[in-house]
């Protein structure tokens, strides 16, 4: 019953026709008010999952959120759905903090986004103690855990509010943690028998490629101009990395901007905002940047260095792509940059497990098996299926049958029970005696020696594949040992191949030069004077006209769909993904002229309602006006409004009923912001769409 009406939530408020599947799925666990943990890839939607919730029942629902930018930009984006959110973080003064805290109070507010030092403190949890509250939403949950790689010691403390908030439910979301860090999640909130969802990471319209450091510059700015139009982040390593790259793109005619921490608050910010809203196409960047950029029109992202783990890289080329369309990822790796890291690493305290994370992204460039294969298993997706969307499946791919290599590996592991290390396995293959294989009393075990076709070096190389392509882990909760996974026994009982390359990676490093044509794919429509071009231009204007970023207006899936349906009225139009009641009010005819206009592009030269605007001059109805320009009744209705709008002497009173004008006008003076479908609902439903509209135009002039 409920899920009804969250269908009806979804798409009147958001313009969606139905759910993602897992998306349901955690609306129902928590409408039973359940504890749960959604793991879904960016761009898989999880807002959706307490956005809708947080719509259905009469209380608050609290989303704690990392970051400011990130709180802003949900915000923002809700309020063009016309939802009442709001945020408290340090970014409003106390007036405005003061402010918030009334509304909740007077139950104005229905999504409240706060940091987690606001959640933690005082002050607040005493309001929060006086209130209905509904759900609890912990966004980037993997925050909370020193495991992950952003940690924030104020998501620690958040594991209070189960203990104090006992009936409400509790829902942690990530997009990326390993498989100790999710458990480090359940546990440190405390969650009550959590249900968990766990969406594949996979980012299928991401094309993954890597390419050795040689001439970077150059191949990126090749890159930048085949990808004409479209924005971009480049992560560098080093402040001056981005100041100089950024300055060299410049020079070459591409708008770009840099930002590192080094800078003061007022020119980040400025870079960041000219970047959200398409003032520049690129930014050169440093990590500091992108955490908080739900901008869903990155449609590439470049690692002009080596990342320091998998978690990081795999997080940073997330957010290309975020609406779904192709996007690309494109990774630089040199030795240089791994030697640099390594040396960051040899002060940290957590030397080990750091370097062990950065071996494994090095394996990831150096590899030339399927990119996502790789991810996907390092995020416990435990997967042998290749992707067909990377570079090495589209190539560069000199493989082997391994199975018998993988099967002597796998059974040293098995026979060591438990107590062999990445760094022994090679020695006990080749059977070479030394006191630490000695001392693990490992020459005991039938696998000794049983490997000396190879070098222990080449095992090293066919070891780090196996941790790579998830037939093998390690535990690093248990010393670092080596450990089987569901596919190891599929290679070692069930006959599953597996496929190796021997490339030594010592000598790889040092020729692997030659530079390979980087891959260009299509990703939106975008020739000059295109109907996506138009919009996309029609989406600018709008989006500064109303101070919000671009893509919080329309997402370039949203354009594009419009693109391929040509939408020509407000039926049609809110059909298309993302065109909720709202969006329609406040865009949706603009959009929907500017369709017409293309259309009619070539037959006629004048935007479409000044044709209406001739007939009706003449004489002619609307029906009338309407066959003769094949266009929506509707359509011709709302024309007739924007040219009275425009002051033309159009007399649109005689459309609308003096008792519906009376009505519509009682409905404004309890409401004066309403929406056309508030008032049309008010009204329920007993005036058309079209004489609501005419009829709020009407009362906007008097
Ligand atoms: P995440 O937070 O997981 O990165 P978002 O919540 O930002 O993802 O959603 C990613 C994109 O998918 C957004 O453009 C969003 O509007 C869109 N989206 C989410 N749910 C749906 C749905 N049910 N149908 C269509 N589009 C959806
Ligand atoms: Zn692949």
């Amino acid at each position: 019953m409920q899920i009804n009406r969250a269908q009806q939530i979804l798409k009147n408020t958001f313009g969606y026709s139905k759910f993602r599947p897992t998306q349901e799925e955690v609306i129902k666990t928590v409408l039973q008010k359940k504890d749960c943990m959604v793991l879904m890839p960016t761009g898989g939607g999880k807002s959706i999952c307490f956005q809708v919730p947080a719509l259905l029942g009469k209380g608050l629902t609290i989303v704690v959120s990392p970051l400011i930018a990130l709180m802003k930009d949900q915000v923002e984006a809700l309020r063009e759905n016309g939802v009442s959110a709001m945020y408290l973080n340090s970014s409003l003064g106390d007036m405005e903090q003061q402010q918030v805290m009334n509304d909740l109070v007077d139950h104005k507010i229905k999504l409240l986004y706060v940091s987690p030092e606001k959640m933690n403190s005082e002050h607040f949890f005493y309001t929060l103690k006086q209130l209905q509250i509904s759900l609890i939403a912990i966004d980037e949950a993997h925050c909370i855990s020193s495991w992950g790689h952003d940690f924030r010691p104020d998501y620690k403390k958040l594991g209070y509010l189960k203990r104090q908030f006992k009936n409400v439910p509790i829902m942690a979301l990530t997009a990326t943690a390993d498989p100790l860090t999710q458990n480090d999640i359940l546990q440190q909130l405390n969650l009550v028998e959590p249900v968990v969802f766990k969406d594949s990471f996979s980012r299928p319209n991401i094309f993954i490629e890597v390419q050795p450091a040689y001439k970077r510059k150059e191949k990126i700015l090749e890159f930048i101009k085949q990808h004409t139009d479209e924005s971009g982040i480049i992560y560098c390593l080093s402040k001056k990395n981005t100041e100089d790259l950024s300055k060299y793109l410049r020079d070459n005619g591409i708008s770009s901007g840099y930002y590192h921490a080094g800078m003061e608050a007022g020119s980040r910010n400025r870079v960041q905002s000219d970047f959200i809203n398409d003032r520049i196409r690129v930014v050169c960047a440093t990590i500091a940047f992108g955490m908080g950029i739900d901008k869903s029109n990155v449609r590439w992202v470049i690692h002009h260095n080596l990342p320091k783990n998998i978690e990081g890289y795999y997080q940073e080329i997330g957010r290309s792509g975020r609406d779904g369309m192709a996007a690309n990822a494109l990774l630089f790796y040199g030795v240089r940059d791994y030697n640099i890291l390594a040396q960051f690493n040899e002060e940290a305290e957590r030397r080990v497990i750091l370097n062990a994370r950065l071996d494994r992204m090095l394996h990831f460039a150096e590899s030339n098996h399927c990119r996502r294969k790789l991810l996907l298993n390092y995020f416990g997706e435990w997967t042998t299926e290749d992707c067909g969307a990377c570079d090495n499946c589209k190539g560069r791919q000199f493989l082997f049958d391994g199975t018998v290599l993988a099967q002597k590996a796998l059974s040293a592991v098995v026979r060591a029970k438990g107590k062999l290390s990445k760094e022994l396995l090679p020695y006990v293959l080749v059977g070479e005696s030394r006191p630490d294989v000695l001392a693990g009393d490992f020459h005991k075990i039938k696998t000794f020696g049983a490997g000396t076709e190879k070098t222990a070096d080449q095992w090293a190389t066919i070891c780090n594949q196996l941790l790579g392509l998830g037939y093998l882990k390690i535990e690093y909760q248990r010393g670092s040992i080596l450990a089987l996974t569901p596919l190891s026994n599929k290679v070692l009982f069930e006959g599953a191949q597996v496929q190796l390359h021997l490339l030594n990676q010592k000598i790889e490093r040092e020729t692997k030069v030659a530079p390979k044509k980087v891959s260009h794919k299509a990703s939106v429509p975008k020739t000059e004077g295109s109907l996506f071009e138009k919009l996309r231009q029609l989406r600018r204007k709008m989006a500064v006209e109303r101070g919000v970023p671009p893509y919080i207006l329309f997402s370039d899936a949203t354009l594009s769909e419009m693109v391929s349906h040509m939408p020509t009225n407000e039926w049609e139009m809110k059909e298309i993904s993302g065109v909720g009641n709202q969006k329609w009010d406040q865009y949706g005819q603009a959009f929907v002229d500017e369709i017409i206009t293309f259309k009619n592009k070539g037959k006629r030269t004048k935007p479409a309602y000044e044709k209406t605007y001739d007939l009706y001059k003449k004489g002619s109805s609307p029906e009338v006006i309407a066959a003769q320009l094949g266009i929506n009744l509707i359509t011709v209705y709302s024309h007739l409004a924007t040219l009275y709008q425009n002051g033309e002497s159009v007399d649109i009173e005689q459309y609308v009923m003096p008792y519906e004008q009376m009505e519509v006008e009682e409905i404004l003076k309890g409401n004066s912001k309403a929406t056309l479908q508030e008032v049309y609902e008010s009204a329920n439903k007993a005036i058309p769409h079209h004489v609501v509209r005419l009829a709020m135009v009407l009362a906007e002039k008097n």
